[in-house]
């Protein structure tokens, strides 16, 4: 069908009601399985307006005060900016503009025409004058705003379900599943807080795997993923509900144990250290690697109260713990 378009500019031009359009308006949408007849002379009232390729038919912000239905070509709605893929395609018999015109605000969302396209155009009191002639065009407008709303809603969910997944994604260790580093930051300094508010004890435990870079060297990065997933399954499940833990890096993992005073704290983190050593790597390394250990610091809350303050404690432990032969437990100076 030649349109006559020159470039984006619009024109309009008043509807003839043929029996081209009478089939093409029949087909779906607004005027589905309708009878014209009652409606006849109010669609001549509507205008044609012809929308180029590439040309914006509303724009967040407008005041619109029309519905367009799509008698030829497509028109794509888009709500976060062209740059993202449309929220929405509207086909040949499909329509827009109805929310602005029901709830009587500004439009949301940028509206383009994917190809040059040709719009019907139905002002406000026409539509309403369309709705008390007839009850099949009151019906057929109220399923396409229940599309809508329905459509609407759908997006959210999924945006929603999305920012979740995200939100999980940037917390969560990939290669253990046990929280990373960002995560701690932000946990541990809470859990330390209420601890600190409540005037109860808690500990800092930094365990970090002997030779580990031996077993790497000897045996590969992907054996060594797979022993660094086996023990911090271990020691994760070796805690208690309250207690947290997290791979601060590494073959390095950070424990927080709420409630927990020293002489408790240095109990748990040796049957953390005990738990790894008696795990039989035999089977899951091909027999490669029989067992491996780990060697753990304790540092009590104490003056210094900050997340840096005990990790540097616990670090300096875990240090004499090395130092002093590895596969063992120190406790803060
Ligand atoms: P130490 O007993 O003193 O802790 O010695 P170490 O060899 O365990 O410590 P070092 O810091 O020298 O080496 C740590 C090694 O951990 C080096 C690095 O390749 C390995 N490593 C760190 N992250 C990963 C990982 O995600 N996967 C694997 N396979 N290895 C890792
Ligand atoms: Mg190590
Ligand atoms: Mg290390």
């Amino acid at each position: 069908m030649s349109l006559g378009y020159t470039g984006g500019v619009s024109r309009k031009a008043s509807i003839v009601l043929d029996q081209n359009l009478r089939l093409r308006l029949a087909e779906n949408g607004l005027f589905h399985k309708l009878d014209l007849g009652p409606l006849e002379h109010l669609l001549e009232d509507c205008s044609r307006h012809a929308v180029a390729a590439g040309a914006a038919l509303l724009k967040p912000g407008d005041h619109n005060e029309s519905l367009y239905v799509v008698l030829d070509g497509e028109l794509r709605v888009y709500l976060g900016g062209r740059e993202l893929p449309p929220h929405t395609v509207i086909a040949v018999g499909d329509c827009v503009g109805e929310m602005s015109l029901i709830d009587g605000e500004e439009v949301s969302a940028l509206v383009m025409a994917a190809r040059d396209s040709e719009l019907m155009v139905i002002d406000h009191d026409t539509l309403w004058a369309m709705v008390d002639r007839s009850h099949g065009f009151a019906r057929n407008l109220l399923g396409v705003l229940s599309g809508r709303l329905r459509r609407d809603n759908l997006a959210l969910v999924t945006t929603a379900n999305r920012s979740l997944e995200f939100e999980q994604a940037a917390s969560v260790d990939s290669l253990t599943g046990l929280h990373n580093r960002r995560w701690l930051v932000e946990a541990f300094p809470r859990a330390i807080r209420r601890c600190e508010q409540d005037g109860s004890p808690l500990c800092l435990v930094m365990a970090d795997i002997d030779y580990f870079k031996h077993l790497n060297d000897r045996h590969g990065h992907l054996l060594g993923d797979a022993v660094l997933r086996a023990v911090a399954g271990r020691l994760a499940e070796s805690l208690r509900s309250p207690d947290l833990i997290a791979r601060y890096g590494g073959e390095e993992f950070a424990i927080l144990l709420p409630g927990t005073a020293t002489e408790e704290g240095l109990r748990i983190a040796e049957r953390l250290r005990i738990a790894v050593e008696d795990m039989h790597l035999g089977p899951l390394t091909s027999g490669a690697v029989t067992g491996v250990t780990v060697s753990c610091g304790v540092a009590p809350l104490g003056l210094d109260s900050t997340l840096e303050g005990l990790i540097a404690a616990a670090d300096a432990a875990l240090y004499r713990a090395k130092e002093g032969g590895r596969n063992r437990v120190e406790l803060s100076a």
